[in-house]
């Protein structure tokens, strides 16, 4: 999967600014707790935050490519320690366990206390922070207290509620917001991924990094992405639709991701008839659909919104999914003809 770096974290503000300069000149503090929604890149951030602290580079940490960011991205570095639930640090702990239990800490605050052989800061990332039981806070926050020289504890939860005001009030707390459409964009277009899927992207990313990256990258939505467009707004003959419902009726696992990505395009649809400038999405789509864009009443833009409303509640009420297929495909294809030259 492709991820930010750890300079197009500057674009979420002046918190986040201020730690990656901070990083740079290694004057961090001793514990940070990066907050926020899912997906809004607070791993990525911590794990890359850790590289830095040990990249070699004298100049542009981190850079990626020297023995400790090669280490350290792998996971693999003796001095970087990741805790996370069900990835527990402490030898004999169950990896189903949901919580982070104390003797995690523990064995946390052993790897602390041992100076790195090759003079590094020792970094330890505390993923899933909210599920520490109290016992592993209570235990954290004497490490919190009286830290040990050179480290560097990174905290990370969606939870924050979770934890005791006491470990909060020891930490500096990083909030991370939803990300500018704008800066997604441009990180999209960085990472090589073209104007149109940058743009779908985009469109159902809802500010989330992670999830607008993932899905960049996750062929195998490009393709059911493409199998929905091409069934319902390239499907003109009546005679086309058995045969494309039946290629849908055992797939009922896919319905909510089938009809979300309908939506999505009757938005991209109902976008560029309300935008000044050509919108380049529209592109995807066969010229009677380009013209019901332009030109359709807003009443058929809602009418096609509501009927795959409908077919959403249908199918949590057990209908028959090619049977729900079917009459949206029916529908759509009656619309299509209709701007049909
Ligand atoms: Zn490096």
């Amino acid at each position: 999967m492709i991820k930010p770096l750890l300079q197009d974290y500057s674009q979420q503000g002046e918190d986040l600014r201020a730690l990656i300069g901070q990083i740079q000149q290694h004057a961090t503090v001793h514990a940070y707790l990066l907050s926020g929604e899912k997906g809004l890149g607070k791993r990525t951030f911590a794990g890359l935050m850790g590289q830095a602290l040990l990249c070699q580079d004298p100049h542009f940490r981190p850079c990626g490519h020297c023995r400790n960011c090669t280490l350290a991205s792998a996971g693999e570095h003796p001095d970087l320690a990741v805790i996370a639930k069900g990835a527990p640090l402490a030898p004999g702990i169950p990896k189903d366990r949901t919580t982070i239990p104390v003797d995690d800490i523990r064995e946390m605050i052993r790897f602390c206390s041992v100076r790195s052989s090759d003079g590094n800061m020792r970094i330890v990332l505390i993923f899933d922070a909210d599920r520490m039981t109290v016992q592993a806070q209570n235990c954290l926050l004497k490490t919190l207290e009286d830290p040990p020289e050179d480290i560097c504890i990174v905290l990370v939860t969606e939870h924050t509620e979770a934890l005791l005001p006491t470990v909060l009030s020891r930490c500096r707390i990083i909030r991370f917001k939803p990300w500018d459409d704008a800066v997604i964009l441009r990180i999209l277009k960085e990472q090589g991924i073209g104007q149109e899927r940058a743009e779908e992207v985009l469109a159902a990313a809802d500010g989330s990094i992670g999830k607008a990256l993932e899905l960049a990258s996750d062929e195998a939505y490009w393709k059911l992405k493409k199998e929905v467009k091409d069934n319902f707004f390239y499907t003109f003959r009546r005679s086309d639709i058995l045969r494309i419902s039946n290629g849908w009726k055992n797939r009922k696992g896919e319905a909510e991701q089938i009809l979300s990505m309908l939506e999505a395009d009757v938005r991209v649809l109902l976008t560029s008839r309300n935008a000044e400038a050509d919108n380049p999405g529209l592109n995807a789509f066969p010229p009677p659909w380009q013209r019901f864009s332009r030109e359709a009443e807003p009443e058929r833009f809602l009418m096609l919104m509501d009927a795959v409303a409908q077919a959403r509640k249908q199918l949590l009420y057990s209908a028959n999914f090619q049977t729900v297929i079917e009459k949206l495909l029916f529908l759509f294809m009656g619309e299509g003809n209709q701007w049909s030259e």
